[in-house]
């Protein structure tokens, strides 16, 4: 973490930065004031509220006027006048020790004159709300001709609350060279127009998730077995004939072998990665850009630099170990108000990490099944009627018409649309005519996992039971919280009066002994073991235990007292007293030792005290 001084700010400002408290720069502030202290360039910056953006252009801005000049070199649109009136406080706070700054707040429901007033007395820098900016320029008491860097903060409210046109006019009186900073919280459509509209090849950053959050980018997943993944891969571009892609491997080698495989297959696909020469990576781009390339394979260091807007699909042909990378991929569609859709390719033992990205985008991922080859034969011959039907016939067929007529002469027009159709249809019938379900089968037909674990499991004997509360399904997900595991790797789960058996894949056997070793659960211990053999059914409880502990808590009876279950002792779990199991198994674990809590405090907060939100930061108290 670098600090105000390394990002090259001046003294008076750092000083002015002592007095306010600030210890360490924000992330967006990190991000943002290097760039634009160092370059004249455009910006759009993508942060939450309270990240601290207003120092992130205001500290620039300070140090980039001509505080001797009294031009008005500055302009900050901001939507409301309460955010106009602090922004304006805070930029009197910043600029405290430079000599000769006047920053002029302009916003309506106040007087004019007053305003005009102040503005003549010489403001570098005007802080102002698009409606009564606008009313001024047209009443000429304020010129903004000589404008150099102009603020569009919290964007996406602005336009919501219908200032387009008037930021257009504002900035139509501006001139074209100045630097235009775009603030915003979220990426909605009209932010990206504006963008566009008003921006020059602008620089991004972005504090914390990105266009991944909005809704322009829809998320679906796709379970298949590892070896499908390449079928998979084909059959998605199949379903969608009008594809333009990128599609992400994690290696430069995958990348290769899957653009090489594509190409073979007959598609319009391309490699980028580190290991081609410059020359080659930009003749990738230059086709991919003229959509000679329909999918793009790119590993996520090459593509960073993907500046393409319609790219329809971004597709992870395997997930990146970040899931801020996942963030980044995703943002490459959905762009300039397009919709796109981020499509994730994974196995079942990947899926789990649908769950983790799910909780971090804060969006729902809609697992989706891989279409089957006669779905995507009717999509295909569907797709190629419409573009029969959009083609504009080309005048230089006319020479060769009378021939072909003649050849054709003796079919008749539902003849002849059979026959064209057929043409097409054949390569992808030819393809999918034998091809199989390429959905994972885990997730349709649970036996086929029973039988396929059976061989390789654990079955395990733990003391709760039906006197705890627990029925199979509470006891599933109270295992599935506790050892963090998929629900599907635990199975085979039977609960009786007072003990249960449950089965893992043995994989997972050292991770489930290691947890409940001194295990306590509202002060008691939880006990489990390996289970001798592994019988099922009703009466015979299944199996014997190994090495059942004497005395001590895993005893028969006599627990239930010491057990404090809050919820008591009906039969009948309700919902509430299972969620806070799904969710944490430590909340139920209150008053147990103190090394939870240690573990707490151990992790520091990012900025000091309150650092606990996403590219927040704390304050250190004034004195
Ligand atoms: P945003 O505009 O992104 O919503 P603000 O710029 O209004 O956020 O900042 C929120 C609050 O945090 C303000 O009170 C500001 O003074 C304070 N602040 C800004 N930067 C820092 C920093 N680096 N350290 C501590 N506090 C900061
Ligand atoms: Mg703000």
């Amino acid at each position: 973490m670098k600090t105000f001084q390394e990002l090259g700010l001046n003294e008076a400002l750092l000083k002015a930065i002592e007095d306010m408290g600030f210890e360490t720069p924000s992330e967006v502030q990190e991000k943002a004031i290097p760039i634009l202290l160092e370059k004249d360039t455009d910006i759009v910056s993508l942060a939450q509220t309270g990240t601290g953006k207003t120092a992130a252009f205001g500290f620039p801005m300070l140090q980039k006027i001509d505080s001797k000049s009294r031009t008005t070199q500055g302009l900050i649109l901001s939507p409301t006048r309460e955010l106009c009136l602090q922004i304006t406080q805070e930029l009197k706070n910043y600029s405290k020790h430079i000599k000769g700054v006047n920053v002029v707040a302009i916003y309506g429901g106040a007087s004019i004159t007053d305003q005009a007033r102040a503005v003549k007395k010489g403001a570098q820098i005007l802080v102002a709300t698009p409606g009564r900016m606008q009313d001024m320029i047209r009443r000429r008491l304020v010129d903004v001709s000589k404008i150099e860097y102009c603020v569009l903060d919290e964007a996406d409210e602005m336009l919501n609350m219908g200032f387009f046109e008037d930021i257009t006019e504002i900035l139509s009186h501006t001139p074209d060279e100045k630097s235009t900073w775009l603030f915003s919280a979220t990426m909605p459509k009209e932010v990206s127009v504006i963008a566009k509209k008003f921006m020059y090849n602008p620089e991004e950053i972005t504090v914390g998730t990105k266009n991944a959050g909005t809704k322009n980018v829809s998320h679906e997943y796709y379970k298949v077995s590892g070896r499908d993944r390449y079928p998979a891969l084909r059959r998605l571009a199949d379903a969608n004939p009008d594809i333009f892609s990128v599609v992400f491997c994690r290696t430069k080698r995958d990348t290769q072998n899957v653009a090489e495989k594509l190409i073979e297959d007959g598609y319009n696909a391309g490699a980028l990665h580190g290991d081609l020469s410059q020359n080659q990576r930009d003749l990738v781009m230059k086709s991919f850009r003229n959509k000679q390339i329909q999918m793009l394979v790119a590993t996520d260091v090459a593509a960073r630099g993907i500046d393409v807007d319609n790219i329809t699909h971004v597709i992870h042909y395997q997930l990146p170990d970040e899931i801020e990378t996942y963030t980044h991929r995703s943002g490459r569609t959905g762009r300039a108000g397009n919709q796109g859709v981020s499509m994730i390719i994974v196995t079942q033992s990947e899926s789990r990490k649908i769950r983790a990205i799910e909780k971090k985008i804060q969006l729902n991922i809609e697992m989706k099944k891989i279409p089957t080859g006669m779905e995507i034969c009717e999509t295909q011959l569907y797709s190629l009627a419409q573009k029969i039907k959009n083609t504009t016939v080309n005048d230089d067929i006319f020479n060769y018409l009378p021939k072909v007529e003649a050849e054709l002469e003796d079919l008749s027009k539902e003849e002849l649309i059979q026959r064209l159709v057929s043409v097409e249809f054949a390569r992808f019938h030819n393809y999918y005519k034998k091809s199989k379900d390429l959905n994972s089968k885990f997730e349709d037909n649970p036996s086929e996992k029973t039988k396929h674990n059976k061989k390789e499991s654990t079955r395990y004997f733990i003391n709760v039971g039906e006197r705890d509360d627990y029925n199979w399904m509470a006891l599933k997900d109270f295992l599935k919280a506790t050892l963090e595991i998929d629900t599907d790797d635990i199975f085979h789960v039977d609960v009786m009066e007072s003990f249960s058996f449950f089965n893992t894949p043995n994989s997972l056997q050292e991770k489930v002994l290691a947890k409940f070793t001194d295990f306590q659960l509202n002060g008691r211990y939880i006990n489990v073991e390996v289970s001798e053999k592994a019988p099922r059914g009703r009466s015979g409880g299944g199996g014997k235990r190994k090495n059942f502990r004497k005395g001590g808590d895993s005893g028969g009876g006599g627990y239930k007292k010491k057990f404090n279950s809050s919820g008591g002792s009906g039969g009948n779990y309700d919902r509430g007293k299972r969620r806070s199991f799904d969710n944490n198994p430590e909340s139920k674990r209150e008053g147990s030792s103190g090394s939870s809590r240690r573990s707490d405090s151990g992790s520091k907060p990012k900025y000091g005290s309150k650092g606990n939100k996403p590219g927040g930061f704390g304050r250190r108290s004034r004195k």
